[in-house]
């Protein structure tokens, strides 16, 4: 069951460089995800951060880390506040931000 909890799964959005999935804040499974969509180029996108073990999550108007680019298989038509579809492709989403993040390393 889905819960939307505002406090502790949002630790997950924190701007490091640690590879996804990350340790939930909540339960401390490995199974914590993160997904943002930014809206042109606009400093404030939104952002999900989610567990897929014990179904925390938090969808919130974000600032988009600058590392992130918008993924063209999640397009905005299918994303609404609840992360279950995301939930269905977390390991695609993991892979993407772990792409990204690499390539940022690569830059810094
Ligand atoms: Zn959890």
């Amino acid at each position: 069951m889905w819960s939307d909890e505002k406090d502790t799964i949002v630790k997950l959005l924190e701007d490091s460089h640690e590879k996804y999935p990350r340790i939930c804040p909540c339960c401390g499974k490995k199974t914590g995800h993160v997904f943002f969509y930014k809206h042109d180029e606009n400093k404030y996108g939104s952002a999900w951060a989610w567990c897929s073990t014990c179904q925390e999550y938090s969808h919130s108007r974000f600032e988009t880390p600058t590392w992130w680019r918008n993924n063209a298989s999640f397009p905005l038509e299918i994303l609404h506040g609840c992360p279950d579809t995301l939930d269905e492709s977390c390991d695609e989403i993991d892979n993407w931000a772990n792409i990204l993040l690499d390539e940022d390393n690569k830059i810094q």
